[in-house]
C-alpha cells in the first residue's frame, strides 16, 4: 500500500439524487453516505465517482416495456434485468450527485449504464461484461492495486462493482456505514455483504479505515 509503489483508489458508487430517499428509486437511507464519503475523500489520493447515466427510455426501466411494472423480471441483452422505475436519465437532476456530496475531491467520474439495451450495475463492466468503462484501466495506470468502495446500493451497484473488482485482480475494501441497500427482498443487504466477503472483500467501518490510513 502506501510506500510500497502502490496506491489506493476510494470509490464512490452512483451517490446520486434519485437513488436518495427523496429520488425516483428510493434506497432507505441513502443519504446517510454523503458524509462518509465526504469523511474519507480527504483520505485518498484518488476518489472516483460512478455515476448511472441512462438515456431516456432505457431497457432497465419498466416504462419501457409493455404492460410491465418495477420490480418485474424480464430479459435485457442476455441477461435477467430487474425493472425499476424511470432514474438518472442523463442531464437530468436526478442524475446529478447530491447537492451535498463534496467533489472537490473527485478525480474521475465513470458514466455507466449508457446502452439502452443492458443495464450496467458494476463500474467496471456492464452486465454482459461487454463494454468495459474504462474504469480499470484508469486505476491500473495510476498504480492502484486496492479500492475502497462506498455507496449505492448495496445489493446492486456496490455488490457488482466489488465482486468485478476482485475477479479482476484488485484488493477490495468495503465500507459499510458508507453503503446502504434497496431490499427488494427483505435481507438482500446483508447477502450482498455476505457474498462480497466470500469472494475476499474486507469490510471496514469509516472509523476504521481513517485509522488506518493515519
Ligand atoms: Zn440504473
Amino acid at each position: 500500500m502506501q510506500g510500497k509503489g502502490a496506491m489506493d483508489a476510494l470509490i464512490l458508487v452512483d451517490v446520486q439524487n434519485d437513488f436518495m430517499p427523496f429520488g425516483a428509486l428510493p434506497v432507505p437511507g441513502g443519504d446517510d453516505v454523503v458524509s462518509v464519503a465526504n469523511r474519507l475523500a480527504h483520505a485518498f489520493q484518488l476518489v472516483v465517482a460512478s455515476q448511472d447515466w441512462h438515456p431516456p427510455g432505457h431497457g432497465s426501466f419498466a416504462t419501457a416495456h409493455t404492460g410491465a411494472v418495477a420490480g418485474d423480471i424480464v430479459e435485457l441483452g442476455g441477461a435477467p434485468q430487474v425493472l425499476w422505475p424511470d432514474h438518472c436519465v442523463q442531464q437530468l437532476p436526478g442524475a446529478s450527485f447530491h447537492s451535498a456530496l463534496d467533489v472537490t475531491g473527485i478525480g474521475h467520474v465513470v458514466q455507466k449504464g449508457i446502452d439502452a439495451g443492458i443495464d450496467s450495475y458494476s463500474a467496471f463492466f456492464d452486465n454482459n461484461h461487454a463494454r468495459d468503462t474504462g474504469l480499470s484501466g484508469l486505476l491500473r495506470s495510476q498504480g492502484v492495486s486496492t479500492v475502497f468502495l462506498l455507496g449505492l446500493a448495496t445489493d446492486y451497484c456496490v455488490k457488482y462493482t466489488a465482486l468485478d473488482a476482485r475477479e479482476i485482480g484488485f484488493d477490495v475494501t468495503i465500507v459499510t456505514d458508507g453503503c446502504r441497500a434497496v431490499d427488494l427482498t427483505p435481507g438482500d443487504g446483508e447477502r450482498a455483504l455476505e457474498e462480497m466477503r466470500a469472494a475476499g472483500c474486507r469490510m471496514l467501518d469509516s472509523d476504521q479505515v481513517l485509522q488506518l490510513r493515519g
